[in-house]
C-alpha cells in the first residue's frame, strides 16, 4: 500500500514531498482567502492538504501520478460523488495550453512541485480566472517573488507579481516537516491577484533588463536594444544613469518598456524573440 513507505514511494521525477504537519496544513487554511471560490489544488499528492479544502470549499485537483490518481479515486469517493471534489489526472501544464485552467473564477491553493514552480505561477499569473495564488515553494522562489523595489532580492519575478497584485511570504516551513523531506528550506507565498497580465514581450524585457543584476541597468538594456534610445528613454524619464536593476519600481519598468518596445529594430526584434522562445523551451523541458 502507497503510505507503508512513503519515501521508497515518493518519486523525484515528480517533485513528491508530501507535507505531513498538521500545524503547516493548518497555517495554509488559515492563510487562504476568505470566500467560497472554487479552489484549485495542483498536485494533491496522498490528499493530506485535500482532505482539509474539502471541509469548507468546492475543489478541483490536478495530478499527473497515476498512482496517486488511483489512491484519490478511492479516498475520496464520496466527495467525488457529491461533486465537491473533482479530480483531473494529467500534466496541468498541458491543461492551461488550452485556456484557463478552470471556466470559472478560482483560488490556486497548492503545495507545487518544485521543479515547475515558477512556471506555474506564471502561467496562473496570465489566467484570468485566477483570483489568487497561496502556495509552497522553495523559499528563494518565495523571496523573489515577494521582493519589493530597493531590496536586494528585487528581480524579474518581483516586477511581474507587482504587476498583477500583493505578494506576501507567509511562513517558512523546515525541510522535516515533508516525507521525504526536501533539500531546501520552503515558504508559503501569498499572492493576491488584482488583475491579470500576459505580455510575453514584457516577460522577455524584464530578462533583459536583469540579465547582470548587479550591473546599471542601462547598460543591460543596450544589450538589446539601442544604446542612443535608451539614453533617451532615461532621459525622458528623468531616471539616474547609475540606477542598478533591483533599485527601479515596477512602475519604471512598465514606463521604460513602453518607451523602447517601439523601437526594436530587425536585430533587437529576432534577440527579444530568442528570449521568448528560449523562455517557453525551458518552460517545456521543465514539465517534460
Ligand atoms: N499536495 C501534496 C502534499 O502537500 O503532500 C503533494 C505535494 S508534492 C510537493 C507535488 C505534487 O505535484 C505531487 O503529488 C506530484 O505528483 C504532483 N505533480 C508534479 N508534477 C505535476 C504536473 N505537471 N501536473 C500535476 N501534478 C504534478
Amino acid at each position: 500500500m502507497i503510505t507503508e513507505n512513503l519515501a521508497e514511494f515518493a518519486s523525484k521525477k515528480f517533485g513528491q514531498n508530501f507535507l505531513k504537519s498538521t500545524i503547516y496544513l493548518q497555517k495554509i487554511i488559515q492563510a487562504m482567502p476568505n470566500d467560497t471560490l472554487r479552489v484549485a489544488e495542483i498536485g494533491p499528492g496522498l490528499g493530506d492538504l485535500t482532505k482539509e479544502l474539502v471541509k469548507t470549499r468546492r475543489v478541483t485537483a490536478f495530478e499527473v501520478d497515476k498512482r496517486l490518481c488511483e489512491h484519490l479515486n478511492h479516498e475520496f469517493e464520496r466527495p467525488l460523488e457529491t461533486g465537491a471534489f473533482e479530480l483531473r489526472c494529467g500534466d496541468v501544464l498541458e491543461r492551461w495550453e488550452s485556456g484557463s485552467l478552470l471556466d470559472e473564477p478560482y483560488h490556486l491553493v497548492a503545495n507545487l512541485p518544485y521543479y515547475i514552480a515558477t512556471t506555474i505561477i506564471l502561467k496562473a499569473f496570465k489566467d484570468e480566472q485566477c483570483q489568487s495564488i497561496l502556495v509552497m515553494v522553495q523559499k528563494e522562489v518565495a523571496v523573489k517573488f515577494a521582493a519589493k523595489a530597493k531590496e536586494k532580492a528585487f528581480s524579474a519575478l518581483s516586477v511581474l507579481a507587482s504587476s498583477v497584485g500583493e505578494a506576501t511570504l507567509c511562513f517558512e516551513v523546515e525541510a522535516e516537516a515533508f516525507v521525504p523531506p526536501p533539500n531546501v528550506t520552503s515558504a508559503v507565498l501569498l499572492i493576491e491577484k488584482n488583475r491579470s497580465r500576459d505580455d510575453e514581450g514584457f516577460e522577455a524585457f524584464l530578462k533583459v533588463a536583469f540579465v547582470q543584476p548587479r550591473k546599471k541597468l542601462s547598460k543591460n538594456l543596450i544589450t538589446a536594444f539601442n544604446k542612443a534610445c535608451v539614453n533617451q528613454s532615461f532621459e525622458k524619464l528623468e531616471l539616474d544613469p547609475n540606477l542598478r536593476p533591483h533599485e527601479a519600481a515596477t512602475s519604471i519598468y512598465h514606463q521604460l518598456y513602453n518607451e523602447l518596445k517601439d523601437n526594436l529594430d530587425g536585430k533587437q526584434q529576432r534577440k527579444l524573440s530568442k528570449q521568448r522562445r528560449e523562455n517557453t523551451q525551458k518552460q517545456k523541458t521543465q514539465s517534460s
